[in-house]
Formats: C-alpha cells, structure tokens, sequence
C-alpha cells in the first residue's frame, strides 16, 4: 500500500492532471450502463401505467440525450487521458534521464545499477510500459469501484425487501439473499486469486518474452545500423542472421504466446463460469421476489441490470487489483533508479588561482567488483605547468590513473592532493572546471559542430575558430553547409554530416581547447589521425598548451620526447619516471619499449 501512495505521489508531482481526470473519466464511464438501466425501467413503468405519448417521447429524448452527452464526454476524456498518458511515460523518462545525468561515473559502471536500468527500459519497450499501465489500471478499479456504489444505491429497496421475511421457503428468506451476497463475496476472492495467478505467469512469459524482444531489436539494429551494414554484405551475412532472427522470434515466440493464451484463457474461463453461477443466483433472488408482487415489473429490469454491474463491478476490481503483481516490480525499480544517489560526496573547497599540483600519495585502486588492482602504490607529482607523458602497455592503467585526478572514482587506497588538499574536499564544478579532458573514447554528438565544440548553447566565435584552427579542422568546418551550426550525423537532421574518425578526434580536441581549462589531458589524442596530421597537431598544440599543465598518454613515443618527464607504467605500477635522455641511459622499460617501436618506424 505504501509503494502504491508512493506511486500516486509520483505520478501527481510528474503531472497535475492525470489523477483528476482519470477520476472523471472512470465516474463518466460508470455512469453510463446505468442510464439504459434506469431509463429502460422508466419506460416499462410508464408503458405499464398507460402514460402518454408525450411523457413517453420526453423520457426517451431525456434518455437518449443523457446516453449522447456522455458518450462524448467519455470518449473525449478517454482522448485526452490517452495523450496525458502518453506524456506521463516521456515525463518518468525524462526524470530518470534527469537522474541519470547527475549519477556519478562510478556508479553508472555498477553492475547492480545497470540491471535495473536494463529491467527499466525493457519494461518500456514491452507491453507494459510502468505508471500509464497504473494509471489505466486506476481507472479500471475505479470504474469498478462506482459500479458497485452506483448498483449497491439502486438494488438499495430490494436488500431491505430480501432482509423482511415474508414465507416460509428458502428463496423467501434473508437467509437466500445473504447467501448470494456471500457468493458475490466469494467470486471477488476467487477471481482476485486468479487474476492474481494470470498475471503471475503473464509476468514470468514476459520476462521471457521481454528477452526475445530484446534480440529481436537487436537484429533489428543490426539490419537498419548502416554501421554493421559494411560487414553484413560484404560477408553475405544477411540470409545466416535473418534466418536466426526468425527462428528465434517466430518460433519461439510463438510457443510462448500459445502457451501464455492457453493459461488465460483457462482462468478466464473458470471466471466467467463462476460469473454465470452468481449471475444465475440474482435472476433466481430477483425472480422469486417478482414472483411474489413484491415489487414491479419495471423495477425488476432495474434490479436485474444492477445486480449485474454488480457482478461486473466486482470483477473489474479485483482483476485490477491482481495487476499490481506485475506494476510492483516495475514501480520498485523506478524508484530504486530515482533514489539512487548516494554516489560520492563533494566537498565545499573551491579552487582558486591560477596554479595547481596534483599530487598521487601512495594511491592504489581497485575497480568497484574488481579483484585485483588497476593500480599499485602510485606517487607521483604533477608539477604546475608541466608537461608530462605517461606510457606503458595496454592495460598497464594508465587510463586508470587519468580517471582517478579527475576523480570519476576515488582511491582505494592512498589519496590525490591538489595544491596540499585532498581532492574529497574540493567542489564538483571546481574539479570539472579544472580539468579539460579528450578520452580514447571520446563522444560527440549530434548536435551542431558549435554545441559539440563549446559545449553550450552560446559560444564565442572567434574563440571556436580559433580553437577548430589549433586543431586543424577549420577548413573542414567552413566548406560544410552551415559551417559551426551544420549538425554532426544524421540522427537529428537530415542534412547532418558524416565525419570520419580522425576528424571526430579532432573536434574532441577543440572541444578540450575551447573548454581553455588549466590542466589538458590527452589520452591517445591522435591514434586516429594520420602522421601528418598528428605532426602538425603536435606542434599547434603544444604552443597552445604551452602554460598550461598537460598530461598526454601516448602509445608512440616520439611523441613524448618533447615531454618535461616521462612517467612509465607497468603491470598497475609506476616503474620509471624521468626526462627522455634519462630514462634511455637507465635501460630500463622505456628504453626497451622505445628500441622496440623504433624497429617498426625505421
Ligand atoms: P591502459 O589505459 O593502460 O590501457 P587501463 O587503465 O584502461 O589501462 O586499465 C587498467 C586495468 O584495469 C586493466 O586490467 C583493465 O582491464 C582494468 N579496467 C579498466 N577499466 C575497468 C573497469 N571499468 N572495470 C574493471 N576493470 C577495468
């Protein structure tokens, strides 16, 4: 019951409107059998009393009428709750969107975190998207709710006629109507537990369910994705995945569907044969009174129709109780998303100044659900204004090291220091403005070149060419249709354009020199650029950088000559640090590594 105010408040805070008007929607949707109920009976007592045409025609016209103004209103509610719910849906995405962005790094990378977030979107994707599901679900249950107010009001002078005993048989007893109240009560139970049931196995079909849709997107993606489409035809993939893909889609498929439609339509069954014996006994109850005068003929349509809404009512309410086994699990989920935080805790210190040392204490790390250590008692000092190369094999964590001083993790032993303090204690904003980063993987967007490059709606656009100049792009940008506001790919406009990859690093690289902050890291800044242009890069950007603090992690070591120091990494550790010349006359790692690539390059 808590979960389920919770999901109430959540869905009033996401929007005002949905609540109230599926409350209206329900009570004008329940109304409305009860008026040919009411008006049919109305016309058998005037038919029976003789009235005249007049009376007659008014009765109907009223009839007909009220029947009209509600049609339309329901259907219009019925219209615009189906738009509210449609926005409800984009609206919990755009929180849990919202949510994401602020969740730190780490914990994005948290196995944990990433089920629930795979849980989330395949609840989307398949047939039961989270709290529009709920909503019509409340809708259904209310309707069943005022049905069984609206009945319980008009069978009202029939309960006290069954509760004043006036024969000596059963059928004329109270004992028969209490027994059929207790029927009606015991259905309700009955039919909840089945739903209840249907739902359960529902759910657990789905889940498989939900599992074949997820390949079938899958190949989907790997059909319409142009990127597979190189590989796919020039390898003549097509029949040996369309052929998977249908097999597991259709025929799978199908039997899980066959065997889910069978469970339904047993339990279904069951139900409506329950309904049919209850029903059996009103006709029975009503009929007996009838037959004893006990009211009129027309209330006897009156009576008769209530009762079945009843029935109906009843079972409308419990069948949309039993769909909670599956909105639960989903509504946990959003809110386990929704509540996470917990990440990291900032400090209040800001950074100020214009000169900053980093400085790594006896710093190990170990990857959250990691075994073993990405690194190892690392100290090193990055001096302000110094330029500095760190090296090593794939895997030897130098990557590792570069997230740690931007503190997307922290130490798991050891701590960072920057100007004397430890990095905990300084602000988010100040951290991320310290630093200007271009990651291996690096992403840009579709978005213009301008929002990729800024990285902002407003930008200064001397400074944009300025910074595409530095990183040789420039040209490339002013021959494209719109020059800094053509947007990159295709995704959001059609006239978008495709960069290759060494271009794609290039406007990283801009994007990191726009960005104009003090310390620069480069993580393999230019393995996707040809020598030529990695050259010229080389050289703009070390005058860019020039006093600046620059990190540069590099697989070519020439690259790294003109470095102030030279960190190496082995196997999680700092195994050298030195000037070019010292490390060679050490023969130690960096000379084994900076004889090996020579072989390659003479
Ligand atoms: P490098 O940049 O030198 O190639 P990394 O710093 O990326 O190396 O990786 C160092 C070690 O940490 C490797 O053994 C790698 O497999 C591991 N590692 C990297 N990222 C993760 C991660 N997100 N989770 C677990 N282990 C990781």
């Amino acid at each position: 019951m808590k979960l389920i105010f919770k999901m109430y408040r959540e869905i009033h805070s996401l929007d005002k409107r949905v609540l109230p008007m599926t409350l209206l929607h329900a009570l004008a949707s329940s109304f409305r059998p009860f008026i040919n109920i009411y008006f049919s009976a109305r016309l058998i007592t005037l038919l029976t009393e003789n009235a005249d045409f007049k009376s007659l025609a008014v009765t109907v016209a009223v009839g007909v009428s009220l029947n009209l103004a509600l049609f339309f209103i329901e259907s219009f509610l019925s219209d615009y709750n189906e738009n509210l719910k449609t926005l409800l849906l984009k609206k919990e995405n755009k929180k849990v969107a919202s949510i994401l962005f602020k969740t730190d790094y780490e914990k994005l990378e948290n196995s944990e975190f990433k089920e629930l977030l795979h849980k989330h979107e395949e609840a989307e994707k398949s047939r039961w998207s989270r709290f529009p599901y709920f909503v019509w679900t409340t809708f259904r249950f209310l309707c069943g709710i005022f049905t069984l107010i609206i009945s319980a009001v008009m069978i009202y002078p029939l309960i006290k006629i069954g509760f004043t005993a006036t024969g000596n048989g059963f059928f004329e007893k109270p004992i028969f109507l209490i027994t059929i109240i207790l029927s009606i009560v015991i259905m309700a139970v009955i039919i909840l537990l089945t739903a209840v049931n249907i739902n359960k196995s529902y759910l657990s079909a789905n889940e498989s369910y939900a599992e074949l849709d997820r390949i079938f997107y899958c190949f989907l993606d790997i059909f319409g994705n142009y990127s597979t489409g190189k590989d796919i035809r020039l390898y003549n993939e097509q029949n040996l995945i369309y052929s998977a893909a249908t097999d597991r889609i259709l025929t799978d498929g199908e039997k899980l569907l066959r065997k889910i439609s069978a469970h339904t339509a047993k339990s279904s069954s069951f139900v409506a044969v329950l309904g049919a014996l209850v029903g059996f006994g009103v006709y029975m109850f009503i009929g007996v009174k009838g037959l004893f005068g006990l009211f009129p003929i027309s209330s006897l349509v009156l009576y008769c129709g209530a009762f079945m809404q009843i029935v109906n009512g009843v079972m409308m309410t419990a069948n949309t109780l039993g769909k909670l086994a599956e909105i639960i699990p989903l509504a946990k989920c959003y809110f386990e998303i929704i509540e996470t935080g917990g990440g990291m805790e900032y400090g209040e210190k800001e950074l100020s100044g214009d000169s900053f040392e980093i400085e790594f204490k006896d710093v190990s790390f170990k990857y959250p659900e990691s075994e073993s250590y990405a690194l190892k008692h690392i100290n090193l000092t990055v001096h302000n204004g110094e330029h500095i190369a760190v090296v090593g094999r794939n895997g030897s964590g130098k990557t590792t090291f570069i997230k740690l001083m931007c503190r997307l993790y922290d130490a798991t032993e050891g701590e960072i220091l920057i100007n004397g303090v430890n990095i905990k204690e300084y602000s988010k904003s100040s951290l991320a403005a310290l630093y200007a980063v271009v990651f291996q993987d690096f992403k840009l967007f579709a978005e213009p070149v301008y929002r990729n490059v800024a990285a902002n709606g407003e930008y200064d656009r001397e400074k944009l060419y300025d910074c595409l100049e530095q990183s040789d792009i420039k040209d490339r940008i002013l021959g494209m249709c719109d020059k800094e506001n053509t947007y990159l790919y295709k995704n959001l406009d059609r006239n978008g354009v495709e960069i290759s990859g060494g271009e794609a690093q290039k406007l990283a690289l801009a994007r990191a020199l726009y960005k104009d902050s003090p310390v620069v890291v480069l993580d393999e800044p230019t393995a996707a650029l040809d020598p030529v242009a990695e050259n010229e890069i080389y050289t703009r950007f070390n005058s860019f950088v020039e006093n600046k603090t620059a990190v540069y992690i590099s697989h070519r070591l020439s690259s790294c000559v003109f470095c102030d120091r030279i960190a190496v990494f082995d196997n999680s550790e700092l195994a050298e640090i030195g000037t070019h010349e010292e490390l060679l006359a050490s023969h130690g790692k960096y000379s084994g590594l900076w004889t090996a690539q020579a072989q390659y390059y003479v």
